[in-house]
């Protein structure tokens, strides 16, 4: 089952409690290594945390 409609939505891992967690915004900023993208999520067990892209891989399905 492919989902093509609902691109706004997408699903990662946290980091935190390696469950699927629902990204909620993502946005990027300027460090001193270089640009980073940064994901605000829910997941089960946290209200919401702050993570980067590369702490949070998209979770498949
Ligand atoms: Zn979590």
């Amino acid at each position: 089952m492919t989902d093509l409609g609902d691109a706004m939505t997408s699903t990662v891992y946290c980091p935190d409690c390696h469950r699927p967690a629902v990204v909620l915004s993502r946005f990027s900023l300027d460090e001193a290594t270089g640009p980073a993208e940064y994901l605000r999520i829910r997941c089960a067990g946290a209200l919401t945390l702050l993570v980067t892209s590369d702490e949070a891989p998209p979770c498949e399905g």
